[in-house]
């Protein structure tokens, strides 16, 4: 496995491999790697003849009291976990390799970064956007893999793929869960073992809204006060935004179809988390 940090060594080993006809598969990260990671990972092993993954904690798209500093970092044992899935190339830029002095242009995907996680973490999606339009220039890949525990990221993205004519396959792949239902992310080291326990009811509520969804609930609202209310009966939970939203606009319909999305985030302590559910 290579492992490389600079942005122009890596476009031209990339560049000679593209010329002898091999794909390339993206998977961005920003470290501190568990199963959901690897399963992207293991996808683009499969399905492209060089695996990339880039390990960046990306500054721009934290807001200026979110979690930056504390973010977990452990390279070693991520390089190791990499190796053993068969990536072939980690691509791991210092903030400065991605954003130099005096970087000044950014890229933003109107209307849809600014809902649900955008409407709570402004700027959010203007830094995931930036940094992997960025990721996309130096590495070209032919599919880059996104988890769809993050569905807006994946839904924003792929509005700016279309944009600007990026020729990449962007494929979502299932959110890996903990036994009990609890999405994993590297969020969930920072979780209290109290608010561990309670941490799989998001999940549950958002199964609960499913299930009366199938069983003929089609009242957005409605479907949304169950989860609500599954997540308000332990008081540890702070909601930041329970919506129901259709996946091409982002917006709310009155009545819910089969391909909206139920989308949660809530706090427990500090720890804000996400999860969501396709009906
Ligand atoms: P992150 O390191 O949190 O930026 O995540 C990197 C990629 O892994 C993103 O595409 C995430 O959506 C994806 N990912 C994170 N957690 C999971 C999970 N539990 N299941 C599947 N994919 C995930």
């Amino acid at each position: 496995m290579k492992i490389i940090s600079t942005r122009k060594e890596t476009f031209h080993y990339l560049a000679a491999l593209k010329m002898r006809g091999r794909t390339i598969g993206l998977v961005p990260t920003m470290g501190a790697l568990h199963e959901g990671h690897l399963s992207l990972v293991r996808a683009a092993v499969r399905e492209t003849d060089i695996a990339v993954v880039s390990i960046f904690v990306n500054p721009t798209q934290f807001g200026p009291t979110e979690d930056l500093d504390q973010y977990p970092r452990q390279e070693k044992r991520d390089l190791e976990l990499l190796g053993a899935a068969g990536a072939h190339l980690v691509f791991m830029p210092t903030p400065e390799e991605i954003y130099p002095r005096g970087y000044r242009t950014y890229v933003e995907v109107e209307q849809l970064g600014g809902k649900l996680c955008g409407a709570s973490r402004p700027g959010h999606f203007r830094g995931v956007t930036t940094v992997v339009n960025l990721l996309f220039h130096t590495i070209r890949p032919d599919r880059a893999y996104f988890g769809l525990k993050d569905r807006q990221q994946l839904i924003v993205l792929r509005r700016m793929v279309k944009d600007f004519g990026w020729p990449i396959e962007m494929i979502g792949m299932p959110t890996v869960r903990e036994p009990d239902g609890l999405a994993l992310s590297s969020r969930n080291a920072y979780l209290s073992s109290e608010e561990r326990a309670v941490a799989p009811l998001i999940q549950r509520g958002l199964e609960a809204a499913h299930d009366a969804f199938r069983s003929g609930q089609t009242e957005s609202a409605a479907l949304c006060e169950i989860v609500s209310r599954i997540l308000e009966r332990e008081p540890r939970f702070r909601i930041d935004y329970v919506q129901l939203v259709n996946q091409e606009s982002l917006e709310t319909p009155m009545k819910a179809s089969a391909g909206d999305f139920i989308a949660v985030a809530a706090f427990l302590g500090n720890t804000r988390l996400i999860d969501n559910v396709e009906l």
